[in-house]
C-alpha cells in the first residue's frame, strides 16, 4: 500500500484547515497515512487528524531549538525520512510549504510539483500524479514523476472538500526526538508582526469581495469591507488597485497574489485578466459588477451586472441588509 506522509500544520492547538484537505487528498489514494507536526506538545492535534483519517502521527520535536524557522523545519523533516520511506510527501499551500517543498526536494534528490489541485496514482508505476494549473490557469497539466519517491506534491487550497471525523478512528502517535546544531540555523527569528489582526482571514474567508481599478481610489474599499463584513467574509483586491497603492498587497488575488477559493466571490470594478482569475479559478461562486458588458469577468461570473458601482454597489448592500434582517 501506497504510503503517504503529509507535513501537517496547525493553527492555534488546532489541526488547519488545509491539512484536513491533505488528509482527504491522501485518503482518495491510500488507507496508510501518516502526518508529522512539529512540536510534541500537540496532542490534541495529533488526535485530531486521526479523527480525520491519519493512521499514524509523528510530534517531532528538538530540545535545542524552540522556534521553528525553515532550516529547522527541514532538518526536522529531513530527520524523520530517514527513519520512515512514504512513496508520497504530501504538503499544503502555505507560506511554510511552498518554501519547505522544494528545499526538501532538493534535499532527498527527488520531484516536486508545486500548486497542485489533485493527485491520483499511476496504476502502472504506483507513483502519484498531480494536476496543476498551467500558464495563468489558462492549462492543466499533469505531472508525472520519472523515479520512485518519496515524491512531494504541494495541494492548493480548495482543492478537496474535508472528510467527516471518525471518533472511532485509532491511530499510533509517535515523538520523536531529534538534534539539529546551532550552526544548522541560518535565519533568526526577531519578531513577530500581524499584518491584519482583525477580520477573517482572506484565504480562509467563505465570501471575499474583490476591488479593481474601476473603483476609482482608496474610498471605495471601505464599502466593499462594509459588504465582506456583513457576509462574514474578507476584502480582496485586484494587483492594479494594489499597484496603485490603494489597498495593501496582502489583499492581492492572483498569479502574483493569493490564491483563494471562497464560497461565494464578488469582484466590484475588475476586469478579470487571465492573471488575476488565476488566484479564484477555486470559487464557487462568481458575482461581477463592471460597467463594460464585453468584459472577460463575464466569461468567468456565474451573476453579473452591467453598469456604474456606485449606483449598484448601495442597492446591493441594502438588499443584502433586509434579506439578514428577515
Ligand atoms: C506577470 C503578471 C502577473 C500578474 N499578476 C496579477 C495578479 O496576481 N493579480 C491581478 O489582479 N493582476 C495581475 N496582473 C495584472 C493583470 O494583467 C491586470 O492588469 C489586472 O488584473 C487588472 O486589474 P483590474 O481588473 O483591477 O483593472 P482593469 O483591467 O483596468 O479593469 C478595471 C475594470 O473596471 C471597470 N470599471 C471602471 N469603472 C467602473 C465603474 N464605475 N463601475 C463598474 N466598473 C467599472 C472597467 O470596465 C474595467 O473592466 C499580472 C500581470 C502580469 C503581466
Amino acid at each position: 500500500m501506497t504510503e503517504i506522509l503529509i507535513l501537517g500544520e496547525q493553527a492555534n492547538g488546532d489541526l488547519n484547515s488545509l491539512s484536513k484537505e491533505l488528509l482527504a487528498a491522501a485518503d482518495s489514494i491510500s488507507d496508510n497515512i501518516s502526518i508529522a507536526f512539529l512540536g510534541n506538545d500537540n496532542r490534541s492535534v495529533a488526535e485530531d487528524a486521526i479523527r480525520y483519517g491519519a493512521s499514524k502521527v509523528y510530534l517531532l520535536q528538538s530540545k535545542l531549538l524552540n522556534d521553528w524557522s525553515v532550516d529547522t523545519r527541514v532538518a526536522a523533516y529531513e530527520h524523520l525520512l530517514g527513519k520512515i520511506s512514504p512513496s508520497v510527501i504530501l504538503l499544503g499551500k502555505t507560506q511554510i510549504g511552498q518554501d519547505i517543498g522544494p528545499r526538501l526536494a532538493c534535499r532527498l534528490g527527488v520531484g516536486l510539483s508545486q500548486d497542485s489541485i489533485s493527485i491520483a496514482l499511476d496504476p502502472k508505476t504506483m507513483r502519484p500524479v498531480a494536476t496543476r494549473p498551467v500558464l495563468g490557469g489558462r492549462m492543466i497539466a499533469k505531472v508525472s514523476f520519472a523515479e520512485d519517491g518519496p515524491n512531494i506534491i504541494v495541494i492548493r487550497k480548495g482543492s478537496y472538500d474535508i472528510n467527516k471525523p471518525n471518533d472511532n478512528n485509532e491511530g499510533d502517535i509517535q515523538e520523536i526526538t531529534f538534534h539539529v546544531e546551532q550552526s544548522d540555523k541560518n535565519i533568526h527569528h526577531i519578531q513577530t508582526i500581524l499584518s491584519d489582526p482583525g477580520g477573517v482571514k482572506l484565504e480562509n474567508a467563505p465570501v471575499i469581495v474583490a476591488g479593481g481599478r474601476g473603483l476609482g481610489g482608496p474610498e471605495p474599499f471601505e464599502m466593499l469591507s462594509d459588504l465582506a463584513k456583513l457576509l462574514g467574509g474578507s476584502v480582496g483586491a485586484s494587483r492594479a488597485a494594489c499597484d496603485a497603492g490603494w489597498i495593501d498587497h496582502n489583499y492581492q488575488i492572483g498569479l502574483t497574489g493569493k490564491n483563494v477559493s471562497p464560497a461565494l466571490y464578488i469582484t466590484v470594478g475588475i476586469s478579470g485578466a487571465s492573471q488575476h482569475m488565476a488566484g479564484c479559478s477555486g470559487a464557487k461562486f462568481i458575482v461581477a459588477i463592471n460597467k463594460d458588458p464585453d468584459a472577460n469577468i463575464f466569461k468567468e461570473a456565474s451573476l453579473g451586472a452591467v453598469g456604474d458601482w456606485e449606483k449598484i454597489l448601495p442597492s446591493f448592500i441594502s438588499t443584502v441588509k433586509d434579506l439578514l434582517e428577515t
